[in-house]
């Protein structure tokens, strides 16, 4: 494959960062704590640029922090990451894959070749991960629940008292990073995400103070649960990404409440009553909107405040007039794109233009 390639030209130390979900955002933000310490970080591969774009561009401070999915590893020889990055599983692709066993075995391919010189940074959390990773080479755990230090691991980052803990046995090391609750992009996706790349920058010896000062700051990938715009006390987020339930449980759980949802687009089949309970709990308003503005009208009118939209520039003026300070606007729409707009970078674009001009 196309990184197989690349890989065979490269000089410098990759980072690969693969899982289900999260890749893009833990990337992107690995890369903004390497650039912070002054490595010439090329951030690549299912991000914006190819790997192959950047393989000849490297120096002796490059790093590449490289994004791979599943079908990138499945067709890998010799690649061999200097950290491999395993964030989640959960099925997906299968049509392609074939099986959840061909998937999983697709991106384990990513720790495949390391050695005792390599390390692979692993979801403690996700008991699928925690157990297929074999292998000479180090392993470094993250977990949001459990504390590693007492589960006999000895490498890792979790939580401890709402602080994040990194230590490393072997070197003697046991610090308090930050507290949790500083790191600026929401929600325990991101919890997770920031832990993967902790891990990665103190594997390459970054200071704790550069990464916190990092997750302090980072405000996120665009389209991913991204602030907008505050107006009379009500905040707008942009989480246009969010094409599928899961995504949209992820960004309801990622605040207090008090949220008026812009939901709709296409989708084929999604079970809304998989939200129910967090949407009786959070969601004050639904704004329905799209091709499948009447089945999410019919399935939440029963219970919540839900009005229709006429089109996507009226759904965002009714959110605006439904809401009032204190609360989130929230796109979030758990559908595709395609009925309305080109992509999801579209339509998040086109909300921003919107709450711009509110
Ligand atoms: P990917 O590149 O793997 O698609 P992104 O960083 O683009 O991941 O995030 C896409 C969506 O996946 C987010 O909008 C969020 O809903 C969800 N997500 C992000 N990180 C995680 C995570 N660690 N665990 C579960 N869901 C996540």
């Amino acid at each position: 494959s196309e990184i197989e390639i690349a890989f065979r030209f490269c000089s410098s130390p990759v980072i690969a960062i693969t899982g289900t979900n999260g890749k893009t955002t833990t990337t992107v933000l690995t890369g903004e704590i390497f650039k912070n310490a002054g490595f010439d970080a090329k951030v690549c591969g299912n991000v914006g640029l190819a790997f192959s774009e950047v393989a000849d561009e490297l120096n002796e401070n490059s790093v590449v922090i490289l994004e791979v999915s599943s079908f990138q590893l499945n067709d890998i020889e010799e690649f061999k990451p200097k950290v491999s990055v395993m964030l989640n599983v959960a099925p997906d692709h299968i049509d392609w894959h074939g099986s959840f066993g061909n998937y999983l075995g697709a991106k384990l391919n990513i720790t495949g070749n390391q050695d005792g010189s390599d390390l692979a940074v692993i979801n403690y959390d996700d008991i699928i991960l925690r157990d297929a990773v074999e292998g000479k080479m180090k392993k470094s755990y993250f977990s949001i629940k459990e504390n590693l230090k007492r589960t006999g691991i000895s490498k890792g980052s979790f939580i401890e008292e709402g602080k994040i803990i990194y230590f490393d046995d072997e070197k003697n090391i046991y610090e308090e990073i930050m507290r949790a609750d500083e790191i600026n992009i929401r929600g325990n996706h991101n919890l997770y995400n920031s832990l993967a790349s902790i891990i990665s920058a103190r594997a390459f010896e970054i200071k704790s103070e550069i990464i916190r000062d990092t997750l302090k700051s980072f405000a996120g990938v665009e389209h991913r649960i991204e602030f907008v715009r505050e107006i009379n006390g009500i905040r707008f987020y942009n989480d246009s990404k969010a094409t599928n339930i899961d995504s949209l449980i992820v960004a309801l759980e990622s605040f207090e409440g008090n949220i008026v949802l812009i939901l709709g687009g296409r989708e084929k089949g999604n079970d809304y009553t998989r939200v129910d309970e967090l949407v009786r709990k959070k969601v004050k308003v639904i704004i329905a909107v799209g091709e499948t503005g009447g089945k999410i009208f019919g399935h939440f009118s029963n219970y919540v405040k839900t009005l229709k939209a006429d089109s996507f520039k009226d759904a965002v003026e009714k959110s605006y007039e439904a809401a009032s300070a204190g609360d989130v606007v929230l796109l979030s729409p758990a559908c595709k794109s395609f009925d309305m707009f080109d992509s999801y970078e579209h339509r998040g674009k086109e909300f921003k233009r919107i709450v711009l001009e509110l």
